[in-house]
């Protein structure tokens, strides 16, 4: 303008629109009961933690898969809020006994997963045996009564030989329906021979 180079500058202020963005990432990857990251956060983690076990070699992690025993019997007797309660003190008691790299999820109902990094099947299953102590120790005091929480928990290791996310989560989780079937209150280690008894089970549940 007039020989003159001119600017116009427009300044808006976003940290409302930025804080809502923020807002719901947290909403998208946490689970809006417990806090705890949520089953589709844990699922892409999963996949990204089995690629770099694949391309590492060496490093094996685990995943626990654990599942309130006959926590019916609390939203049943006591009502849905109870077990609302119940589910939010066992996310509590998990995200205190775990370590700093541990990571907790909540993927479903009154279903949890921890995933373990650099470890072996063997110090795995101690892990998931002291989760199993805590949660068989753990009262829920309601309106003068108490009432005995436990776990069962299904353990597959990550190792290099792992095809998917999807696998070895499966394999965690019929570790678990295998430590249900055992009695409850206990854990369960996934082996070769129990994607046999898979076929089985699939005719139970049916
Ligand atoms: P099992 O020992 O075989 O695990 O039996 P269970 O009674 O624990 O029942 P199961 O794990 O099969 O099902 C979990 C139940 O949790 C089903 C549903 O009624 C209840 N549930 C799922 N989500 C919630 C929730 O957000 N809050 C409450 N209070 N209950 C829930
Ligand atoms: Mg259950």
């Amino acid at each position: 303008l007039d020989g003159k180079r001119l600017y116009t500058g427009l300044v808006a202020d976003i940290s409302e629109r930025k804080a809502m963005l923020d807002n719901l990432r947290i909403m998208a990857e946490h689970d809006g009961l417990t806090g705890l990251f949520n089953r589709s956060y844990f699922q892409q983690e999963l996949e990204r933690v089995v690629e770099r076990v694949k391309r590492a070699g060496g490093i094996c992690c685990s995943l626990l898969y654990i599942d309130l025993d006959n926590f019916k019997y609390v939203n049943d007797t006591l009502g849905h809020a109870a077990g609302d309660r119940v589910i939010i003190e066992v996310a509590g008691i998990l995200n205190k006994r775990a370590r700093k790299s541990d990571l907790i999820a909540r993927i479903g109902g009154d279903e949890f997963t921890v995933l373990l990094f650099d470890t072996t099947p063997m110090l795995s299953v101690q892990v998931a045996e002291s989760f199993r102590a805590r949660l068989a120790d753990y009262l829920f005091k309601h309106g003068g009564e108490q009432i005995d929480i436990g776990c069962s928990i299904g353990v597959a290791g990550i190792s290099p030989g792992t095809t998917s996310a999807t696998e070895v989560l499966s394999q965690a989780d019929l570790a678990c329906h295998l430590a249900k079937r055992g009695g409850r209150n206990r854990v369960h280690l996934y082996n070769v021979e129990d994607a046999e008894s898979a076929a089985a089970m699939a005719i139970d549940m049916g």
